[in-house]
């Protein structure tokens, strides 16, 4: 069962849509599909809307990282201080992401140190001494110690990076920042990919498409595909002053759709869209023409032929495969 837990593209706010995040549950009938549990992005909202679905912090097994990007991280805070408050004795979470980098320009990303400070200002303000002065389970060092942290070296072939029973998560590097990644969750009741924000490794046309390379080989055959989407409207040549190399580090909506079809998959879960739904404008930069509607996401995906289900994301939108195929 894959639900999008938060549909807002990139770090601004729209009409209270959570930022981006997929959940992604497994499990037989009688668990409501649901006795594993695995979070892809932690974006503004997070527990929020997982609260929606009547899911607590400590029942995640694991959460994974596309790429260290703060509208795909920002709730991660959040989510691991709930767990130190209240489940200061649960197990540490899993929590997957590729190893640090250094950008083109010279920037170093680092998974390993987000998480390993992602609460030091409740360290600094005495908010963690505090409370575990009250309570003697909340450790220390706050909720940094309850996160297992698991890197690994981002390929261009998809590797096993977690597994759990039956289900096996693989990851392929793909571009948009330094160290972003694509997942991808085989189950016995299918498969689902996650892109995130991926788009083609060459950073502008001329290229084949939009998309990734290698998202497409991880696609192959999946039943499901979750992605970033951006609707051509606001590309350079329409007037919306979105800044040219963010549109095209983004997987268009068209391109997807072609990616979709390709892979044979059934659905094309279109998230993190970029303009929201009935926005006029995307953060600062203007929508050309009238705001966009679902139609409007719809009819780019059918340019591409793609025939399966496209969902236009909305917060909390779910696909529901078979619990056994
Ligand atoms: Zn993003």
């Amino acid at each position: 069962m894959v639900t999008l837990t938060g549909t807002q593209g990139g770090p601004s706010a729209f009409k209270g849509l959570a930022g981006p995040g997929t959940l992604v549950r497994y499990g037989g009938d009688a668990h409501d599909c649901s006795t594993l549990k695995l979070q892809f992005d932690t974006g503004r909202g997070t527990v929020m809307r997982l609260s929606d679905l009547g899911i607590s912090p400590e029942q995640l097994n694991a959460v994974f990282f596309t790429h260290m990007h703060n509208d795909h991280t920002e709730g991660f805070a959040d989510l691991v201080t709930l767990r130190w408050m209240f489940f200061a004795s649960a197990a540490r979470i899993d929590t997957v992401c590729s190893s640090d980098v250094v950008s083109t320009l010279g920037s170093s990303i680092s998974c390993q140190k987000f998480t390993a400070h992602v609460a030091d200002a409740f360290l600094q303000s005495g908010e963690v001494a505090q409370r575990h002065s009250e309570i003697k389970e909340r450790s220390l060092g706050g909720p940094a110690d309850l996160i297992n942290t698991l890197t690994f070296t981002a390929k261009d072939e998809p590797q096993t990076v977690w597994a759990s029973g039956d289900v096996k998560v693989s990851a392929i590097r793909s571009t948009h920042i330094a160290g972003h990644v694509s997942y991808r969750v085989d189950s016995p009741a299918g498969s689902v990919v996650i892109g995130g924000d991926a788009g083609n490794d060459v950073p502008a046309p001329p290229r084949p498409a939009s998309t990734s390379e290698q998202v497409a080989r991880l696609a192959q055959g999946a039943d499901v595909i979750v992605h970033s989407a951006i609707h051509p409207v606001m590309g350079p040549d329409r007037g919306s002053a979105f800044p040219a190399y963010a549109y095209f580090r983004q997987s268009n909506v068209t391109d997807l759709g072609a990616l979709a079809r390709r892979a044979g998959a059934k659905y094309l879960m279109l998230t993190h869209l970029i303009p929201p739904l009935g926005a006029e404008k995307h953060g600062p930069f203007k929508v050309p023409g009238s705001p966009l509607a679902e139609a409007d996401y719809r009819r780019a995906v059918e340019e591409s032929g793609f025939t399966g289900n496209t969902i236009v994301g909305t917060d909390l939108a779910t696909v529901r495969l078979p619990a056994i195929k």
